[in-house]
């Protein structure tokens, strides 16, 4: 009972490890460190096995190490890296009749893996579980047969049936968690690239929408202006109507353009005083026509990297929403300050404020209160890039007196 013992500890202890591993995976966004902690999991396991290792007799040894072998070196590709290690860890144990069949049986067992692996990987997922299994048995009961004759027979009969079942049921098990956790990340994938075509079409949609009302407008005013000759004061009307409708289309496509690509190609240092002002020169008429009264509270020479037209654009989407909270007056204050690495801005209105509700679908594409004169698309916008500048927001928010976003940066340039 010992040895049965011994082996289902091991087996649970592998299966502990994986978990872990795959947390750690899970993070990993590259494919690389994917592959190396698998590996390094592998590895691992076999360290482990050793430390499990129970000796049945004089220089026999059992434990599971050929279940990470063959798993590993069939699902990494690693069969060499891995037999080496096998037997470097069975060397600690001792030098004797079973050290030597460990490299025999793993050397052999190394190259026909390698053989196999890239068979291996073309198979369904029952298939490789299948023979992730049979090899294990294979190898299991090669090693029993290669103790048997260089040393005595096994004399424990525990030792067969733990020796073979136990080895093939942590296979299965461990093979078949990599094959489910790799489904799931496969499936996972599929479902983020849905969401994202999803997300484009609908907004291609409102967009083409968004952008054909402007456009009929401005074709209408054009055809008056052919049509008749109006007074100068009337076609200065016609005109400025018209290019402001050109305007809201020209915000709609670069609203559109910033989310389709919120990945940046460039990487420039922004100063961030300096931009905010010119957000604020951009929203000054805004500000004059709500009566707001606009502060600035900037700590000076603050600089972050990241491209400084979408800061500009994330910025802008913001502000506005501000003084349109405000139509009333009030007063908007901006604010800058550093603390260690992270620089943080602030944006702070007396306007409408929000519901906690309204706080909770900020952001989502579409969702605006403003009727027909909002978009819904412009806090998108603006998280989509703070997002992509490794940045975050904080908002709150009091019904009737007003909100704060704190965002914070921590991609910070030191000149010095
Ligand atoms: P839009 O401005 O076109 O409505 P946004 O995505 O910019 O779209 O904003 C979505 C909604 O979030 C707004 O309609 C408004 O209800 C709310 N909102 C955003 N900023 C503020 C703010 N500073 N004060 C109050 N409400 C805000
Ligand atoms: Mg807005």
């Amino acid at each position: 009972m010992e040895i049965t013992k011994h082996l289902l500890m091991n087996l649970s202890l592998l299966l502990v490890l994986l978990f872990f591993t795959q947390l750690i995976i899970e993070r990993q966004v590259k494919e690389e460190s994917r592959e190396r902690y698998q590996l390094f999991y592998f590895i691992i396991s076999i360290f482990t096995c050793y430390i499990f290792s129970v000796q049945v007799q004089d220089g026999i040894h059992f434990d599971l190490r050929q279940v990470p072998m063959i798993l590993g070196s069939l699902y990494t590709g690693y069969s060499f890296l891995l037999a080496a290690f096998t037997i470097l860890m069975r060397g600690f144990l001792g030098i004797n009749d079973g050290f030597w069949v460990s490299v025999g049986v793993f050397a052999t067992l190394a190259i026909v893996l390698k053989w196999i692996h890239p068979w291996f990987n073309r198979l369904t997922l029952n298939s490789r579980v299948g023979i992730s299994v049979l090899l294990t048995v294979i190898t299991s009961f090669l090693l029993m047969q290669m103790v048997t004759v260089v040393s005595e027979p096994i004399r424990h009969p525990e030792a067969w049936i733990s020796f073979i079942l136990i080895p093939a049921l942590t296979s299965g098990l461990v093979s078949y968690s990599i094959e489910t956790i790799r489904q799931t990340f496969i499936i996972r994938q599929r479902l983020a690239k849905a969401d994202k075509i999803e997300a484009v079409s609908h907004l291609s949609a409102a967009i083409s929408h968004e952008i054909r009302n402007p456009l009929t407008t401005v074709k209408g005013f054009l055809q008056l202006l052919g049509e008749k000759d109006y007074p100068d004061e009337k076609k200065k009307e016609f005109i400025d109507i018209a290019v402001q409708e050109l305007n809201r289309a020209e915000e709609v496509i670069n609203d559109y353009l910033t989310f389709a690509r919120p990945a940046f190609e460039k990487e420039e240092l922004i100063e961030v005083d300096k931009e905010l002002n010119q957000v604020l020169n951009v929203l000054n008429p805004l500000a004059n026509l709500n009566g707001v009264k606009i502060r600035k509270k900037y700590s000076p020479e603050l600089v972050i990297s990241g491209d400084c037209s979408k800061f500009k654009q994330a910025f802008i989407n913001l502000i506005k929403n501000g003084l349109e909270a405000m139509p009333n007056g009030g007063e908007l204050i901006v604010q800058t300050f550093r603390t260690g690495t992270v620089i943080h801005i602030l944006v702070r209105d007396t306007g409408l404020g929000m519901t906690e509700e309204q706080i909770a679908r900020l952001g989502e594409p579409y969702y605006t209160t403003k009727g027909q004169q909002g978009t819904g698309l412009g806090m998108m916008v603006t998280f989509s890039i703070i997002r992509a500048m490794r940045g975050k927001v904080e908002v709150k928010s009091q019904v009737g007196i007003g909100t704060t976003f704190h965002i914070r940066f921590s991609n910070l340039i030191d000149e010095k």
